[in-house]
């Protein structure tokens, strides 16, 4: 078939590779010079199952209230709130009831576990060398949080999936350079999860769909989807229409303006967050890996040559405008950390992301309902750990075969 993919972030590009694999003809159309120049340009890096859960969840909105007056919050709204993020915060809500929540989680690890089954696959396929790390662990500065994440344990538990409590002293043997002044009660330890740079993988996804055949058009806004022909594209600057034998809609935050012409109200919103990466001078100071501060809900993590910190969730205010509060906790959390770890006199990256959010936290992969429109999109806060088990999905479904894993509830279907 002749597949037009819109949308070059690790969810298109990842989409592309598998469809090129199929052996279609695809197109990618970007409207930036280059691959995963939106979300997924410098997010943590974090794959880790386990951790894939919805945001929407039980306790969790008295959670953020106290959160919005705390001076280094993990979650911010800020002005000015659209009536479209007035809507998304009652779905949200109505999805933090514990059965919405428990299905919804269900969902999203399953899928999860299934993707980094793929990513492991594709890397092991390309037989590509990325910039990577072993295991994960969660910091855990005192009893609260300890108390906090038994839930969490019992459900990594329920999913058989590895992890050990250990001892501030056993999470400094494995990240040696963690701060010794810091109070660190315990941590989690999750040796099968794992830091990888999502946008070096997906420069490496891109070449090796081009490699399949698959064309990737740049600087090529697609201006808007036709109702009347919803498999045509119409492109910014291009006197007519292109047409496909099916189209599939990646384009992250942007795919709720482009869908809702064609009728489909999709309750998609931008969360933003932040990440800092910095030049790391000296390895012996930097982690190995990766760690989650579960307090302030901030990740630092290594990428090759680099210290990422990320971390912040904020709903409304402007996408071009940075909230130096919230930077200044990254920076926090890092000197907690890691004092030593980056240089920061110079070269320091800050970067402002929008994660592409539904409110009960599975993404929307399949069918539109429209002919020949799929999607594969909203995949909120976990788009690198989710991209490669998504994309097989929505190939397998194109072809009119069952995938892997069992898709209810990640369609459309559960909008109504
Ligand atoms: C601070 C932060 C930390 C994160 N950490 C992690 C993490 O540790 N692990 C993890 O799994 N996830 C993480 N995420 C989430 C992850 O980055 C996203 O879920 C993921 O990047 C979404 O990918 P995407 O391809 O759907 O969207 P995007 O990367 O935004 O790609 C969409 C693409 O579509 C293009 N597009 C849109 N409209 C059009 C149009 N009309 N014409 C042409 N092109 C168009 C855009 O230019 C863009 O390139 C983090 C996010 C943030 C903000």
């Amino acid at each position: 078939m002749r597949i037009a993919v819109l949308g070059a972030g690790i969810v298109g590009v990842s989409t592309a590779y598998e469809l090129a694999i199929d052996s279609h003809q695809v197109t990618v159309f970007e409207r930036h010079a280059m691959v995963a120049e939106a979300a997924s340009f410098a997010n943590a890096g974090v794959v880790a199952p386990g951790y894939v859960t919805p945001w929407a969840a039980p306790g969790m909105p008295g959670k953020v209230i106290r959160h919005l007056l705390a001076r280094h919050a993990p979650v911010r709204l800020l002005r000015p709130l659209a009536a479209t993020d007035l809507g998304w915060m009652r779905r949200w809500l109505r999805a933090c009831e514990p059965g919405a929540y428990a299905a919804n989680r269900t969902r999203l690890q399953r899928l999860a576990l299934y993707s980094r089954q793929q990513l492991h696959q594709v890397s092991a396929d390309l037989a590509c060398d990325f910039e990577r790390s072993d295991g994960y662990l969660v910091l855990l500065r005192g009893e609260q949080e300890r108390r906090l994440v038994q839930p969490g344990l019992a459900l990594l538990r329920e999913l058989g999936l590895a992890f050990h409590e250990i001892s501030g002293d056993e999470a400094r043997q494995i990240e040696p350079a963690l701060h010794p002044d810091t109070p660190l009660a315990a941590a989690i330890h999750l040796p099968q999860d794992e830091v990888g740079n999502c946008r070096q993988f997906a420069v490496i996804l891109r070449d090796a769909a081009q490699a399949l055949g698959a064309r990737f058009c740049f600087n090529t806004p697609v201006a808007r989807l036709d109702p009347a022909a919803p498999a045509t594209l119409e492109l910014a600057g291009e006197p007519a229409p292109q047409g496909f034998d099916a189209i599939v809609l990646c384009a992250g935050v942007q795919s709720a303006a482009l869908l809702r012409p064609l009728g489909i109200r999709l309750p998609l919103r931008p969360v933003y967050g932040y990440s800092i990466s910095a030049p790391i001078p000296e390895p012996l100071h930097a982690p190995r890996s990766g760690v989650m501060d579960e307090r302030h809900k901030v990740a630092i993590t290594r990428i090759g040559q680099r210290v990422r910190v990320a971390g912040s969730a904020e709903l409304g205010g402007r996408a071009e405008a940075i909230n130096p509060g919230a930077v200044r906790t990254l920076y926090k959390v890092l000197h907690d950390w890691y004092p030593a770890a980056a240089r920061l006199s110079a070269g320091v990256q800050v970067w402002k992301g929008a994660r592409p959010m539904l409110p009960d936290g599975p993404p929307s992969i399949g069918a539109s309902g429209i002919p020949g429109l799929w999607l594969n999109l909203g995949h909120g806060s976990s788009g690198w750990a989710l991209a490669c088990g998504s994309a097989r999905v929505l190939a397998d479904q194109i072809a009119g075969q069952a995938p892997a894993i069992d898709t209810e509830g990640l369609g459309l279907a559960r909008y109504g």
